[in-house]
C-alpha cells in the first residue's frame, strides 16, 4: 500500500513508532428497534444495571489509581462520574424508552446526541470540547450494553509497539493503555484542550489528534509513525522515511535524558542572570508535577478548569469552599514557593438566543475580567476564596485582558470588597497579597504605564496579544498560517511591554505558549526577560537553553532583529541569534560550582 499522511493537532511531544490497534467505538454498532408496551420496564433495568455497572467501574479505576497516575486523571475520573449520576444521562434516556419504546441504545444515543447538540452551541471553546466527556460516559455505558468491553491485548514489550487508533479515548480508558504501555495514540476526535489530549501530554506520550477519520482510513495492523510535534501521522511510510524517523526518535530519546540531569540546577545565564522559571497549571493537583520538574513557582493557575465540567452540580460555579480547598491544594504542593492564581477566564458562554453578534466573535466579547465585572457576586467569591488560601502561602492575584483604566480601578476595589467581608468575618488572609495583569490586548501593551501605576507585577499572554494584535482566531484553522510571533509589530509589542516593565522596576513574565518554545527563549532572553512560564514538561528543555546562553551576547543580536523589519531580515537575524555559540553546559555548571 502507498504511504499517506494524516494531519491533525500536535497535542504532545515525541516521535512513536508502531502497528495501528483499531478501537472502533460502540456508537457506530448501535442497533435501533421499537420495543413492545411490555418490554418496556425489562429495557429500562438493562440500561439502569448498565449505568450501574459504569458507575462501579469508574469506582474501582478511581480506587486503584496508581499513585504515580498523573493527578489529572483522578479529576476527569470524578467529572464522568457526576456526568453518569446527572439526570440527564441517568433519568432522560429512561423516560425516551417509556415514552418512544426506543431500545435501551437507541434511547441512550438519542440523548448522547441531544446534549451534544447543546454542547455545540456553546462559545467558550474549552467548555465546547467537555461534549467529549458526556460522549466518552455514554461510550462506557454502550459498550456494557453490548457487552464489548474495551481491552488491550497485550502488555509490557509487544504493547511498546502498538499504536491505538480510536475515534475517541477517554481519560479513564488512557489508564489501562498507560499500564500496557502502549507507543502513542491518534484519534479522530480532540483538540488542544480535550482531556485525552491534557493527559497525554503528563503521560509523556506522542500522540495526534483531531484527525477527523484516522480510525476509518488506517487498518489494523498498518505501520505508522506519530510526528507528536507537528501533529502529523504518517500511515506505511517508506523505507528512507522511517529510518530518518528512527534515527530522529534515538536522538529525541538521548536528550532527554540528557535533559534530566539538569532538574535541580538553577537557571542562570552564562554571564551569571538568574532567570526565574514557572510553570503553567489547569487543576490544583498539577501543582505536584511542576514541583517535581523543578519550578520555582506556578506563573499561570488557569482557574477557569474548576469552573468547568460541571454537570452533575446544581450550582452553576463551584462554591468559596470549594474554590478554598482547591487554591490551598495547590498552595501547600509549592511548599512556599509563590502561585500566581488567574481569575476566571472564560469567554462569552451563551445559549442561541442571545445577542448574535457576541455569539458571532466570542474572542472580543464578554471574556474574562470583563465577564466577571458583570457578574460581581460570583467574582466576589472567587476573590475570597483565593484571598482564604493566601494565608496558607504566598499567592499572586493575575487579572486576565484588561485594556482600560477604569477596568483596573473597578477590579481593585471589588478586591478591596473581598478583603473587607473577609475582615468583617476575621477571617485570615495575605493583606500585601501582590495584584498582577495579563498583558494580552494591544492597548495594554500600547498604554503599560496605566497598569505600572496600579499594579504590582505583568504577566504578558502572547497567545491573545498576538491573536489580537493581528487579527486572527486563535482556534480557527483557517487562520492558524497567520499566527506570526515574529510579525514586527508583536516584537514592538513584546519587547516594549519587557523594557518598560524593568526599567519601572515592576516584575514582568511571559506566561504564553511563546514562554515554553526554546524557539524563543534566546529571543525573549535578549530582550530582558527573567521570568517565564510553561508547562512543565517543558522547564528543562527551556533551562538548558538558558543555560548555553549569553546575555551579553544575545542582546546585541536581539537589537539587530528588532531593528529589521522584512520578515527575511527578521529571519536571518534570528538564524544569527540562534547559532551564538556559549560555553556548553558542562563548563558553565563547574563555573557556578567554582563560585560557590
Ligand atoms: C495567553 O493568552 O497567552 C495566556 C497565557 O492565556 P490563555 O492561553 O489562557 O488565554
Ligand atoms: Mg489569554
Amino acid at each position: 500500500m502507498a504511504s499517506f499522511s494524516l494531519h491533525g493537532i500536535a497535542v504532545s511531544q515525541g516521535i512513536a513508532i508502531g502497528r495501528a490497534h483499531l478501537m472502533a467505538p460502540a456508537a457506530l454498532d448501535v442497533k435501533h428497534y421499537l420495543i413492545a408496551g411490555d418490554q418496556v420496564e425489562a429495557e429500562i433495568e438493562r440500561l439502569r444495571s448498565a449505568i450501574k455497572a459504569v458507575h462501579e467501574e469508574l469506582h474501582t479505576i478511581r480506587t486503584d489509581l496508581p499513585k504515580d497516575a498523573p493527578a489529572e486523571l483522578g479529576a476527569f475520573i470524578d467529572v464522568h462520574s457526576l456526568i453518569l449520576s446527572d439526570p440527564m444521562l441517568s433519568e432522560v434516556p429512561l423516560n425516551i424508552i417509556r415514552h418512544r419504546y426506543y431500545n435501551a441504545e437507541w434511547a441512550l444515543v438519542t440523548q448522547i446526541e441531544e446534549l451534544s447538540a447543546q454542547f455545540d452551541e456553546i462559545e467558550d471553546p474549552y467548555l465546547r470540547e467537555r461534549k467529549a466527556d458526556i460522549q466518552q460516559v455514554g461510550e462506557r455505558i454502550l459498550k456494557v450494553l453490548t457487552g464489548s468491553a474495551i481491552h488491550l491485548p497485550l502488555t509490557g514489550e509487544a504493547a511498546a509497539n502498538i499504536i491505538v487508533v480510536a475515534h475517541d479515548i477517554s481519560p479513564a480508558d488512557m489508564l489501562q493503555f498507560r499500564d500496557s504501555a502502549f507507543a502513542g495514540f491518534v484519534t479522530d476526535l480532540g483538540g488542544p484542550n480535550s482531556h485525552t489530549a491534557i493527559v497525554a501530554r503528563s503521560l509523556d506520550i506522542p500522540a495526534a489528534v483531531g484527525m477527523h477519520n484516522a480510525s476509518v482510513l488506517v487498518k489494523h495492523d498498518d505501520l505508522l509513525i506519530i510526528d507528536g510535534d507537528a501533529g502529523v501521522v504518517i500511515v506505511d511510510p517508506s523505507p528512507l522515511v522511517l529510518a530518518q524517523y528512527r534515527a530522529r526518535q534515538e536522538r529525541l530519546l538521548r536528550e532527554r535524558k540528557k535533559l534530566s540531569r539538569l532538574k535541580k540546577t538553577p537557571a542562570i545565564t552564562q554571564d551569571g542572570e538568574p532567570i526565574t522559571l514557572l510553570a503553567n497549571i489547569e487543576l490544583p493537583a498539577d501543582a505536584t508535577t511542576a514541583w517535581e520538574a523543578g519550578a520555582m513557582g506556578i506563573g499561570l493557575f488557569r482557574s477557569e478548569f474548576l469552573f468547568m465540567g460541571r454537570v452533575g452540580h446544581l450550582e452553576k460555579f463551584p462554591s468559596e469552599d470549594e474554590q478554598f480547598e482547591s487554591y490551598k491544594q495547590a498552595v501547600i504542593a509549592m511548599k512556599g514557593r509563590p502561585v500566581t492564581i488567574r481569575t476566571l477566564d472564560v469567554g462569552a458562554d451563551k445559549p442561541l438566543d442571545e445577542d448574535e453578534e457576541t455569539a458571532l466573535n466570542p474572542a472580543l466579547g464578554l471574556r474574562a475580567i470583563r465577564y466577571c465585572l458583570s457578574e460581581p457576586q460570583m467574582f466576589l467569591t472567587q476573590l475570597r476564596a483565593i484571598l482564604r488560601a493566601s494565608a496558607f502561602g504566598p499567592i499572586k492575584l493575575l487579572i486576565p485582558m484588561m485594556a482600560h483604566a477604569f477596568e483596573i480601578d473597578q477590579t481593585l476595589s471589588i478586591i478591596e470588597q473581598a478583603k473587607q467581608q473577609l475582615r468583617d468575618r476575621k477571617q485570615k488572609f495575605d493583606e500585601d497579597i501582590p495584584i498582577g495583569a495579563m498583558i494580552e490586548i494591544p492597548a495594554a501593551a500600547l498604554a503599560l504605564p496605566l497598569f505600572i501605576k496600579r499594579l504590582d507585577f505583568l504577566s504578558i499572554g502572547t497567545n491573545d496579544l498576538i491573536q489580537y494584535t493581528l487579527a486572527i482566531d486563535r482556534v480557527d484553522h483557517e487562520v492558524a498560517h497567520l499566527y506570526d510571533p515574529l510579525h514586527p509589530a508583536v516584537l514592538f509589542l513584546l519587547s516594549t511591554v519587557i523594557s518598560q516593565g524593568r526599567k519601572a522596576g515592576i516584575p514582568v513574565s511571559v506566561c504564553g505558549e511563546m514562554a515554553g518554545d526554546v524557539k524563543w527563549t534566546r529571543l525573549l532572553l535578549g530582550m530582558g526577560l527573567l521570568e517565564f512560564s510553561m508547562h512543565p514538561s517543558q522547564l528543562l528543555s527551556v533551562k538548558n537553553e538558558i543555560l548555553n546562553s549569553d546575555l551579553t551576547l544575545l542582546e546585541p543580536q536581539v537589537k539587530k532583529v528588532m531593528r529589521a523589519t522584512e520578515p527575511a531580515a527578521i529571519a536571518a537575524a534570528m538564524a544569527q541569534l540562534q547559532a551564538l555559540v556559549a560555553e556548553p553546559v558542562e563548563a558553565k555548571e563547574t563555573k557556578v560550582a567554582r563560585r560557590r
